[in-house]
């Protein structure tokens, strides 16, 4: 079986679907399952369709065509404002988009009127975090002016927090973005079908049994995927948080000193060496690097120490285990390094199933596909 791999577990993730799906509903809330991470795996969001969740939502128009190609006919929407240089390939692929320009909604009117489609807006509001987003007070005026444009259909609005400066989502900003939709249905009818509250950061807030007013969306990769909130990082009652896990190959084990010797410089990451003396160590090294992985979100086997890691090689401390060249160890593995290892090329999948236990398919080709 490939080395490096990351085992997903597809009956995990589905399980984390359905529950979140079923106690979101209690508040009138529906789930897009977010598929960035997964670059659009075609079976693990097929798996996820089959959970419930009202649709898919990816920011990667590659990520979305690949789903199409396989098959996948539900909505989806491009939860990232398109590039006016992929507006053709939007419109013809993604059912709807969220947007924060009035000139790129223009370019998508004119692309869906002559492919003879229509195609839905997301009018993402900024509400504090600085990522994306009309300002509250352009909303309304916003609104109205799309309105006039041939083939879009406005669909509603939503809001994404904690994603660039952490700020978190609450009683106060889900107030504005409810109010905010209250004001385009007074102004224009009630037009406004999706509010869309945010992401895995919404979670708490969500399922504290506050009032949720008028959000009935959340757009999830991480809570699903992780089984955590992304606030705080804590895990979600009842949900797997090791759907994924990192497998790769032990290349030399062998005992060694703890201090580096010889001149201290940088390192290849422009970092300066700060490891404590503690004798003589069983190193392990482990053919997995920066490249393929974030080594801060790895989390090694009980006994374990990671060291550090450059490009190619994670180096670590085995404590008193054996290790022996040609084993593999196992890594629990966070969203950052999750990311990372399914856009490398020499980090292949192997799918899980609920229904064999077993590893169903193997992917040893590149996990990028253009
Ligand atoms: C990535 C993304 C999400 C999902 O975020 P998670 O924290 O993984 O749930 C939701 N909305 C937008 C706009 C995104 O870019």
């Amino acid at each position: 079986m490939t080395l490096p791999r990351l085992a997903i577990d597809l009956g995990k993730i589905e399980h984390n679907a359905r529950t979140l799906v079923a106690r979101l509903a209690r508040s009138g809330i529906t789930v897009t399952s977010v598929t960035k991470a997964i670059l659009g795996d075609p079976e693990i969001a097929a798996g996820l369709l089959g959970s419930g969740v009202s649709g898919l939502g990816d920011s990667r128009i590659e990520n979305i065509e690949k789903m199409r190609r396989a098959g996948i006919k539900s909505e989806i929407a491009l939860i990232r404002t398109p590039m006016l240089s992929q507006i053709d390939r939007v419109v013809r692929h993604a059912d709807m988009s969220f947007n924060t320009e009035l000139d790129v909604i223009a370019a998508l009117s004119s692309a869906a009127k002559k492919a003879n489609k229509m195609h839905g807006v997301v009018l993402m509001v900024e509400l504090g975090d600085l990522r994306e987003g009309v300002m509250p007070d352009d909303i309304v005026k916003t609104v109205g002016a799309m309105l006039c444009l041939p083939n879009i259909v406005f669909k509603g609005i939503g809001a994404n927090l904690a994603c660039l400066s952490g700020i978190s989502p609450g009683e106060a900003n889900m107030t504005t973005l409810s109010e905010l939709a209250d004001s385009i249905d007074a102004k224009f009818g009630p037009i406004t079908d999706i509010v869309s509250g945010g992401n895995s950061a919404n979670i708490e807030w969500a399922l504290s049994g506050a009032d949720t007013g008028r959000i009935n969306n959340l757009r999830l990769g991480e809570a699903i995927l992780f089984g955590r909130e992304a606030l705080h990082r804590q895990p979600i009652d009842g949900l797997h948080q090791d759907a994924m896990e990192l497998v790769a190959e032990v290349i030399e084990a062998k005992i060694k000193p703890s201090l580096p010797w010889g001149v201290i410089a940088q390192n290849a990451f422009g970092e300066i060496n700060q490891s404590s003396d503690r004798g003589p160590t069983s190193r392990v090294i482990v053919a997995v690097g920066r490249q393929d992985i974030d080594p801060t979100g790895l989390r090694p086997p009980p006994g374990f120490e990671i060291l550090g890691a450059s490009s190619d090689h994670l180096v670590l401390d085995a404590g008193s285990n054996h290790v022996c060249v040609g084993d593999e160890i196992t890594f629990q593995i966070n969203y950052s390094a999750f990311l990372r290892a399914m856009t490398s090329p020499f980090v292949g999948q192997v799918l899980a199933t609920q229904a064999n236990h077993g590893y169903s398919r193997q992917q040893t080709s590149a996990a990028f596909v253009p």
